[in-house]
C-alpha cells in the first residue's frame, strides 16, 4: 500500500488514561490520529482513583489538570491490618483524587479538541500488521489503515487473545470492586485497609464523593457463592475500620462495579509491532497507587519515541520500538516488581500485623518502599 493511501499516522486502540493523553500528545505534533474506544463515554471503571501527584507538572504542562472538577487534594496515608491494627504517616509526595468517569470524560473533550478522530462504542476486534502498516477491524468498521498502532487497552482485553498473549491463557486469582459512596470522613486521607485475602482503598474524589475500591482474591466470593454483600459483611467487616465505613456510608450506586481475573503478570511492551501502553504493557499492583500515574508517564514515553523518530513520516521502526521498550522497562519493571512483593504482605492477618508494626516502627521504611514504588515528579 502506498503511503499516501494509509487512512492515519497512528491508531490508538481504548480510549482509557494512556489512550487519552497519547493521542492528545501526538495530535499536538500535528500527527493524524484516530482513537478508537470499546465504550461510550462516560462510564465508570473499577480504580480507586487516587493519582500520585507526581503526574501534575506533566498535566499542567499541557494543560491537562483537572482543576475544573475540584479534584480532592490527599496527603495522609492510614495502614491497618485485618484485625484493624493501625498506623498514620503523611505522604510525602501526595495525590489527587478524581473519579474515572469525569476525568475520561474531561480528557475526552481535550482528545477531540486537539483534532484527535475519536471512534466510541466501538470495539476493536481485531488489528495486524501487513508490511509496514497496520489493518485494524472494528465490530462497525473493517480496514482502517494506519502507520503506527499504540495499543493502550488495559488490563485485559479481547485483543490480548487475539494477539495470543501469554497471561491470558492464565487463570487469574483476582478481582476487583468500586463503589462511591458519602460519608464522614477525612478529606486529606488515603487509607488502605487489610482484609482476609485482600485489601481497600477510601479516598475522596470530586465534590462531596469517596472511592471505596478493594481487590479481593477470587476465593473470597467463591466461599459465598458469588455473593458480593454476603462476602463483604463476613469477610471485609472482620476489619473493624471496614465495618465502621460500611455502616456509615451511603452507597451511590445502584450495584458495584466488579472485574475478574486482573493480571500482574510481565507482559511484552511491543507484539506483532504494536507498541503497547498503560496495564497492557504492565499493571502494577493497585495497592501502590501508581497505575494511573504509570499509564500517564507511559503515554509521554510513547508519543515522545514516536515525534523524536517520526520524521516526516519516514521513520525507522525498529529504533521506535527498542527505544520506547527500553526506556519503559528503564522506568516501571523495577516499580512492578516491588509492587507484586509489598502486595504478598498484605490479606493474611500475621503478615499484616506484621508490616503494619513494621511501618509503624520504622517510618523511614515505610517511606523507602513508597517512594520505591512511585516515580520522580516529570513534565
Ligand atoms: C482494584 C483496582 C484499584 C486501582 N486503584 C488505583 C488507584 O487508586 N490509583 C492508580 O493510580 N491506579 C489504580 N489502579 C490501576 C489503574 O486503574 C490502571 O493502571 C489505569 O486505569 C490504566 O490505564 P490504561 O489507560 O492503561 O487502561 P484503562 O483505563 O483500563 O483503559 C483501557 C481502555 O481500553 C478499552 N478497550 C479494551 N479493549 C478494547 C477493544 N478491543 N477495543 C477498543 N477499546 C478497548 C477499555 O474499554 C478501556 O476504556 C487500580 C486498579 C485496580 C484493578
Amino acid at each position: 500500500m502506498h503511503k499516501e493511501e494509509i487512512d492515519f499516522d497512528v491508531i490508538i486502540v481504548g480510549g482509557g488514561l494512556a489512550g487519552l493523553i497519547s493521542g492528545i500528545l501526538l495530535s499536538n505534533h500535528h500527527l493524524k490520529v484516530c482513537l478508537i474506544e470499546k465504550k461510550k463515554y462516560p462510564f465508570h471503571r473499577v480504580c480507586g482513583e487516587y493519582i500520585s501527584n507526581e503526574v501534575i507538572p506533566f498535566l499542567e504542562k499541557h494543560d491537562l489538570f483537572p482543576t475544573e472538577l475540584g479534584p480532592s487534594d490527599i496527603k495522609r496515608f492510614q495502614l491497618t491490618s485485618t484485625n484493624g491494627l493501625s498506623m498514620q504517616m503523611p505522604l510525602d509526595l501526595g495525590a489527587f483524587g478524581i473519579s474515572r468517569f469525569k476525568f475520561d470524560e474531561f480528557l475526552l473533550t481535550k482528545a477531540i479538541n486537539s483534532g484527535v478522530t475519536v471512534k466510541q462504542g466501538n470495539p476493536v476486534t481485531d488489528f495486524n500488521y501487513r508490511d509496514d502498516y497496520f489493518l485494524v477491524n472494528t465490530n462497525q468498521e473493517k480496514g482502517l489503515t494506519s502507520k503506527l498502532l499504540i495499543s493502550a487497552h488495559g488490563k485485559r482485553s479481547s485483543i490480548d487473545k487475539h494477539l495470543d498473549r501469554e497471561f491470558i491463557s492464565k487463570k487469574s486469582p483476582y478481582i476487583g470492586v468500586k463503589y462511591h459512596i458519602s460519608l464522614d470522613f477525612p478529606s486529606d486521607l488515603i487509607a488502605l485497609h487489610n482484609f482476609k485475602n485482600g485489601y481497600c482503598g477510601i479516598s475522596k474524589v470530586e465534590g462531596n464523593t469517596y472511592n471505596l475500591c478493594y481487590l479481593s482474591h477470587r476465593s473470597n466470593l467463591k466461599k459465598y457463592n458469588g455473593d458480593i454483600k454476603a462476602m463483604e459483611e463476613r469477610v471485609l467487616w472482620r476489619n473493624p475500620y471496614l465495618k465502621d465505613i460500611y455502616r456509615n456510608a451511603n452507597f451511590l450506586f445502584d450495584k458495584p462495579e466488579v472485574i475478574n481475573e486482573i493480571s500482574f503478570d510481565t507482559k511484552p511492551i511491543v507484539e506483532d509491532h504494536a507498541l503497547m501502553v498503560g496495564d497492557s504493557a504492565g499493571m502494577i499492583t493497585p495497592l501502590c497507587g501508581n497505575g494511573m500515574a504509570m499509564a500517564i508517564h507511559g503515554a509521554k514515553m510513547v508519543s515522545e519515541t514516536i515525534i523524536d523518530n517520526w520524521n516526516d513520516g519516514d521513520f525507522d521502526r525498529s529504533k521506535i520500538e527498542t527505544e520506547y521498550a527500553s526506556r519503559w522497562s528503564r522506568h516501571f519493571s523495577n516499580r512492578i516488581r516491588v509492587g507484586r512483593e509489598i502486595q504478598k504482605l498484605f490479606g493474611s492477618t500475621v503478615l499484616s500485623n506484621f508490616s503494619v508494626l513494621l511501618a509503624k516502627t520504622i517510618k523511614p521504611l515505610s517511606r523507602g518502599l513508597m517512594s520505591l514504588t512511585h516515580g520522580e515528579p516529570f513534565s
